[in-house]
């Protein structure tokens, strides 16, 4: 049997760190078992379609490379669907009409408050069948068994049992005509061929009432993975109602997709000792029988140290086109700065970022004719002048543009003025890169290049002596 999975978001917000673990770990697990991922929208909830909403779905699954293989598909394009097998469970019986007023239901749930009950629908309009005073305001639900259990096999959590005594008997169908979400959920887990349903914890209370559906409509039920909970630094439980994290934020921030999808595939789950994971790696060893039952904290360390780790490891082209971006979004033109693949190769091991790289190496490209000033001034020796118009001569006669002579040049430069190598470094630092800390200063100039070098150089000169 073909496996198929879905991913089945309610587009009420921007996708959080939580959801989209369980899209990576629906996708996963239809990719181990050459599978099927479906993306489904269930949006029955929603007096309109919240296009920011589903955009945000999109561009967040497209940005991590997890792809459908059908969909999107939206609920509300289904309701006459529904609706018609709606119809079919009243006529046998195995749904009924509701008249109960919003007041009635108020003072039944005070009062089963009051005397210590779990607040629940009596049935009242079920019991009393034809008898009901037919308002036209009216919602339908689901005649759900009153005595037995359900039992179901999680592969996460092992065997659930809920007592059917516990559960309500659900609207599935409300006043305004809007089926539900479990009902639709039952619905087109059916349709769509769904064998497997991996969602969070948070439904687990869903799943029985949804196998009680799947059971009157005589229709077999996929199997369930219920994934516990994220929770944040302070323990709270990530959600939209927290403003958790826009996923498409982690982009922004300069957080790699395969960062990012290698942090959540960890957490909560684990194969040996091993911490970084490929795509094909995750697609190969990915197994729901190691995913762990307890709820997983959040640690942006981590998710930083894993995006170093890849910043550092893949090829500088493969993250130039992002670092472009940042450039274009701030319209700086990298034209007349140093060859801007070769300043990020040095610049991107020490950033945890994109958008670290970016601001550490703005500086070259930004003003060219800019010098930090009150940086440099903390520095500047009283022979500056004379070691920086040294250092100048010789940069532009050497030969072959190469971290030796350029040392040399700079060795010399300290013995002949009385200095050492370190007091004729950090200036040089400063005026070529804006900052104290950069690679070592031989490197630092071979990558600037000698056009871009001699030029910087001869604007702190002419600052000096107007100084
Ligand atoms: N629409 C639900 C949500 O956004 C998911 C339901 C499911 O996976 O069955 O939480
Ligand atoms: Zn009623």
């Amino acid at each position: 049997m073909e496996v198929i999975t879905r991913f089945a978001p309610s587009p009420t917000g921007k996708l959080h760190l939580g959801s989209i673990r369980t899209a990576l770990y629906s996708w996963l697990f239809a990719k181990r078992f050459n599978g099927k991922f479906i993306l489904r929208i269930e949006n029955t909830d929603q007096k309109r379609i919240d296009q920011e909403s589903v955009n945000s779905i999109i561009n967040s699954m497209q940005w991590l490379g997890l792809n459908w293989d059908s969909g999107p598909y939206f609920q509300t394009s289904k309701i006459a669907n529904y609706r018609a097998i709606i119809k079919n469970m009243i006529d046998s019986g195995l749904a009924y009409p509701c008249y109960c007023s919003q007041e009635r239901l108020n003072n039944l749930r005070s009062v089963q408050i009051k005397t210590g009950k779990k607040p629940k629908y009596d049935r009242h309009c079920r019991l009393l069948k034809n008898k009901c005073i037919k308002n036209k305001n009216y919602v339908i639900r689901f005649a759900n068994p009153e005595i037995g259990y359900v039992t179901f096999y999680d592969l996460i959590r092992g065997k659930i049992i809920f007592q059917n005594s516990e559960l309500d008997d659900l609207i599935i169908l409300r006043s305004n005509g809007i089926p539900t979400y479990n009902f639709c959920a039952v619905i087109d887990d059916h349709e769509m061929n769904i064998t497997h349903v991996i969602r969070g914890e948070d439904h687990l209370n869903n799943t029985p009432r949804q196998l009680n559906i799947f059971k009157a409509l005589k229709l077999i039920p996929p199997k369930y993975a219920h994934i516990s909970m994220i929770l944040d630094e302070n323990k709270r439980k990530l959600s939209k109602k927290n403003q958790d994290t826009d996923i498409l934020q982690y982009k922004d921030d300069g957080i790699l997709p395969e960062a990012l999808l290698n942090y959540l595939v960890r957490l909560g789950w684990s194969c040996g000792n091993q911490e970084i994971f490929n795509i094909d790696e995750m697609k190969n060893l990915f197994d729901i029988k190691s995913i762990n039952k307890a709820n997983c904290i959040f640690n942006k360390s981590k998710l930083l140290w894993i995006n170093q780790y890849y910043i550092s490891n893949i090829p500088t082209s493969n993250i130039l086109t992002k670092i472009i971006e940042y450039f274009k979004t701030y319209n700086i033109d990298t034209k007349h700065g140093p060859n801007l693949e070769k300043i990020v190769n040095l610049f991107k091991s020490r950033s945890k970022t994109l958008k670290e790289i970016f601001n550490q190496i703005v500086y070259f490209y930004r003003d060219i004719y800019k010098i930090e000033i009150n940086l440099l001034s903390k520095y500047l020796l009283i022979n500056q002048k004379f070691i920086l118009e040294l250092i100048y001569k010789n940069l532009k006669i050497i030969q072959v543009w190469s971290t030796k002579d350029i040392k040399n040049i700079i060795l010399k430069t300290a013995q002949k003025t009385n200095t050492n190598m370190k007091n004729v470094a950090m200036p040089l630092r400063i005026i070529l890169s804006g900052r104290e800390n950069t690679p070592s200063i031989d490197i630092l100039i071979y990558t600037c290049g000698k056009i871009y070098t001699l030029k910087k150089i001869k604007i702190a000169l002419q600052f000096i002596t107007n100084k």
